[in-house]
């Protein structure tokens, strides 16, 4: 008898999952999935967005539209809660979901310093999306007079933000001189990075304008004003968020998450070892055999054995392990045509890397945009 499957959240993990919906379908089984809009954004390309190198349309997958075509139902509401016993999901609006198995990949939000007063001009680099709402907002405000963008995260995402928010305002018809970029960059830039990599970003960011500082960590924004535990403080017009990411906190509530940051625990199967119907990929799992680093590689590359499995469990055959493999390949876009490229001892920055990049994530677009992608 055919199952009922979920797909809460359709992220980079579920992406080969998505597209074959239909076969899912022809086995008899009901697909439905669950997200908050009715597109995912590609991350990767997301601070090329914000620095208008690209249009949302040339980043984002038509997630509704490749559900529905397929015949699967598509829900556009969050998930706020599971009830693992009775295989149920609440949603933000209040309806519940009933599943048979159910697949997560709803990625990973923002830790927020507390915020005090106004918060308009206050943005986080998760959901992707909302990078484009700050390009508007920041084009209208920098094109009339100077105006001050602070970038808090000292790891590539804020990097890559700070880079291209420079590019953003260097393309407008008209800079003002004191308008200023200032990338808060916690203890130390790039901490977690070799040095050639780490001084090579700071030479590329800071030759193209973008001032770096080591104040420590963000305790607090109030008014615009950005307060640092070290007592410092600075004001910014635009403040963008791009500090550490931590899974939703359903997973804990719901007594399934592992690992300290409390994402979904997921064996080697990608299935949960508690509940054999839930399985997960992405950010937002615990991979019980070792810790996975927060990037989109992981995702793309357990697209595969996710899918597998999910069809498997639902047709009660045989599971696959996944495999996450060795060391991957990083290109930071940091604004103005510039790349840093690293792989193990390979290192290479400037245009050439920017432009590897920029042809490594159009052929990703291409692959998925269509929906042809097969198992
Ligand atoms: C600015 C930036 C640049 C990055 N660049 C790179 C890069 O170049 N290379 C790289 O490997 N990694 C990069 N990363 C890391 C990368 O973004 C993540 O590792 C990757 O997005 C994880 O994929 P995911 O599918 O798990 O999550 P996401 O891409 O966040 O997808 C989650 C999906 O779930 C949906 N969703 C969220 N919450 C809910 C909910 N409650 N209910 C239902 N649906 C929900 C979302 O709308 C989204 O569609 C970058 C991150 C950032 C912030």
């Amino acid at each position: 008898m055919g199952k009922h499957l979920v797909l809460a959240g359709g992220g980079h993990a579920h992406m080969v999952t998505l597209a074959n919906i239909r076969l899912l379908r022809d086995l008899g089984h009901q697909v439905t999935v669950i997200g908050p809009s009715e597109h995912h954004y590609y991350s990767g390309m997301g601070p090329g967005m914000l620095g208008a190198t690209y249009e949302p349309k040339d980043i984002r997958f038509a997630t509704k539209q490749l559900v529905e075509e397929q015949d699967g139902a598509f829900i556009c509401d969050s998930i706020v809660g599971i009830d693992p016993e009775i295989r149920r999901l609440h949603l933000a609006s209040g309806q519940a979901v009933d599943y048979d198995v159910v697949s997560f990949n709803t990625g990973s939000g923002i830790d927020l310093p507390k915020i005090v007063g106004d918060d308009a001009t206050i943005y986080t680099v998760k959901p992707i999306e909302r990078l484009y709402e700050a390009r508007q907002q920041i084009k209208v405000q920098a094109e009339d007079h100077a105006v001050t963008i602070g970038v808090v995260g000292g790891g590539p995402a804020g990097a890559e933000v700070a880079g291209n928010l420079r590019q953003l305002v260097n393309k407008l018809k008209t800079t003002h001189p004191k308008t200023k970029i200032s990338l808060f960059a916690g203890h130390r830039f790039m901490a977690r990075f070799p040095e050639k990599v780490r001084s090579k970003s700071r030479q590329l960011l800071e030759e193209n304008g973008v001032l770096i500082h080591e104040y420590g960590y963000l305790q607090s924004i109030k008014d615009n004003t950005l307060i640092f535990a070290c007592g410092i403080t600075e004001h910014a017009d635009f403040i963008i968020l791009a500090t550490g990411v931590h899974p939703s906190p359903f997973f804990r509530q719901a007594g399934i998450a592992g690992g300290a940051d409390g994402g979904l625990l997921v064996n080697r199967y990608l299935q949960s070892p508690h509940y054999p119907e839930i399985f997960g990929g992405g950010d937002c799992i615990s991979f019980e055999p070792r810790p996975l680093d927060k990037v989109g590689v992981y995702a793309v590359r357990e697209n595969p054995i996710l899918f597998h499995n999910l069809k498997a469990y639902l047709q009660g055959e045989e599971l696959i392990p996944f495999d996450p493999g060795g060391d991957y390949l990083l290109i930071f876009n940091l604004g103005n045509g510039q790349g840093v490229l690293r792989k193990k001892w390979l290192f290479w920055s400037g245009t050439l890397a920017f432009k590897i990049k920029d042809w490594i994530d159009k052929k990703f677009m291409a692959r998925f945009q269509g929906g042809k992608q097969q198992g």
